[in-house]
């Protein structure tokens, strides 16, 4: 074990994400990462266009993010939030609020994104326990939705493609509907709501809520859909007493040309849940926001608390590194960054179209999907892309970039000419 390098420890002792222990691809170790740049042990450069899964959105080894980190440790690393506060948790707090939608007032820090969706979820159930309605304990959900990989998380992704169907006898059986049709940007069809809407008529009575990715749908398909899907979602809960849960892990932060998935559509959730970029990529971190209706639902009657409260939550590091993230982002720049990355992908990504091996090339905010027929071999697609000087890890059918708002246009470019490239060659 003493004289195995990294490369081979790695590969003989540690797992990876959805990862086989038997026969693992082997990683690439990275030795550096500054901008939007990743620099391996191997001595390459390559231009980021994972933003570490939607996180890193101004890019690695921030000054700004960095000097708070640093100051923050000086001061200390860690305390416990059960009686205990701090001004990092308070400021970081206080900026969430002021951006998140109008309306949400509550904030529960959580350890990660699946943690803010379990979060949510007993918030919702206890919710409507509490109001004396304990049958309303059901969720319902669009197809292609993805929310985590923790069970209650799990429970709500899509029921095939949602990387869980193994354990589907074991999770909590919710309400399925057919997944929004309606693309971002075509005129909307109000047809597309009535599935959704049958099932509301027929189950509002045992729902609790309704739970979904704003505008769009991520790791279940990296779908782009009309932001009045979402506010027709708004209106049957409204109408049929259900909560609204808007999972914003992904979109929120500018990512999709507005500061959260929601402002598409100008709603307010009932319960709203953060991460992924909440730190700019520094460390996990995760938010579940809800409004003072639901604060207060919660804990009316028995037992008059909410239910939750895990040993790092609110950590002292983690909230001043993102608080100094959102005050990047309160400086206005990614709006015109993530403007000239949707202009520049719209540009550069349609010739993909010509490719026999292509299905479908959309674009939006800072997001560029090139989608195959048949899916990828990532096997051999991961280190060709190594090899054109360039970072990104295709999924099934789905090779898609999301990288981080500071990138050059010279580097976004060499993304997309790698993405046309590694196609064409592979796949023609
Ligand atoms: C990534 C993601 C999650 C899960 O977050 P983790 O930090 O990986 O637990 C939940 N919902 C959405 C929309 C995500 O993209």
């Amino acid at each position: 074990m003493h004289n195995l390098t990294n490369k081979e420890f790695d590969l003989q002792h540690i797992w990876h994400p959805y990862t086989s222990a038997i026969d693992p691809l082997p990683c690439f170790e990275v030795s550096g990462a500054n901008g939007a740049e990743i620099t391996l042990a191997s001595g390459e450069i390559l231009v980021d266009g994972m933003s570490s899964w939607w996180a890193a959105i101004h890019g690695y080894n921030h000054p700004a993010l960095n000097a708070a980190a640093h100051q923050q440790i000086d001061k200390f690393s860690h305390v416990m939030f059960g009686g205990l506060t701090h001004e990092p948790a308070v400021n970081l707090c206080r900026q969430l609020l002021t951006m998140a939608p109008n309306g949400l007032e509550r904030v529960f820090l959580a350890d990660s994104g699946s943690v803010s969706v379990e979060v949510a979820i007993k918030m919702a159930v206890q919710y409507w326990a509490c109001q004396g309605r304990p049958e309303k304990s059901r969720l319902i959900a669009p197809r292609n939705g993805y929310h985590g990989d923790t069970f209650a998380a799990m429970s709500v992704c899509d029921p095939v493609n949602g990387m869980h169907s193994l354990f589907a006898s074991t999770l909590n059986k919710h309400i399925f509907a057919p997944a929004p049709q309606t693309r971002f940007g075509q005129s909307f069809s109000e047809d597309d709501i009535l599935p959704l809407e049958e099932l509301f008529t027929r189950h509002h009575d045992e729902l609790a809520a309704l739970i979904l990715e704003p505008v769009v749908q991520g790791a279940g398909g990296m779908r782009f859909y009309h932001p009045q899907y979402l506010r027709r979602c708004r209106q049957l809960c409204d109408t049929y007493d259900v909560l609204l849960i808007c999972d914003e892990i992904a979109t929120g932060f500018g990512r999709t040309g507005k500061l959260f998935g929601c402002n598409h559509a100008d709603i307010t959730p009932d319960i709203m849940c953060v991460g992924k970029a909440l730190t700019g990529g520094y460390m996990t971190l995760a938010a579940t926001l809800c409004t003072e209706d639901v604060a207060r639902g919660v804990c009316e009657g028995s037992p008059g608390v909410f239910m939750h409260g895990p040993t790092f939550m609110g950590n002292p590091l983690a909230c001043a590194v993102a608080n100094a993230s959102l005050t990047l982002i309160n400086e206005g720049h990614w709006h015109d960054q993530v403007k000239a990355i949707e202009s520049q992908l719209a540009t550069e990504l349609k010739r993909c179209r010509e490719l026999a091996c292509v299905q479908d090339v959309r674009v939006l905010g800072a997001i560029g999907v090139v989608e195959t027929k048949h899916p990828v071999d990532m096997k051999h697609l991961q280190p060709l892309f190594v090899k054109h000087g360039v970072w990104i890890r295709p999924f099934g059918k789905l090779v898609y970039i999301m990288p981080p708002f500071v990138i050059s246009a010279e580097q976004l470019s060499r993304l997309s000419d790698a993405i046309y490239h590694c196609l064409k060659t592979t796949y023609g």
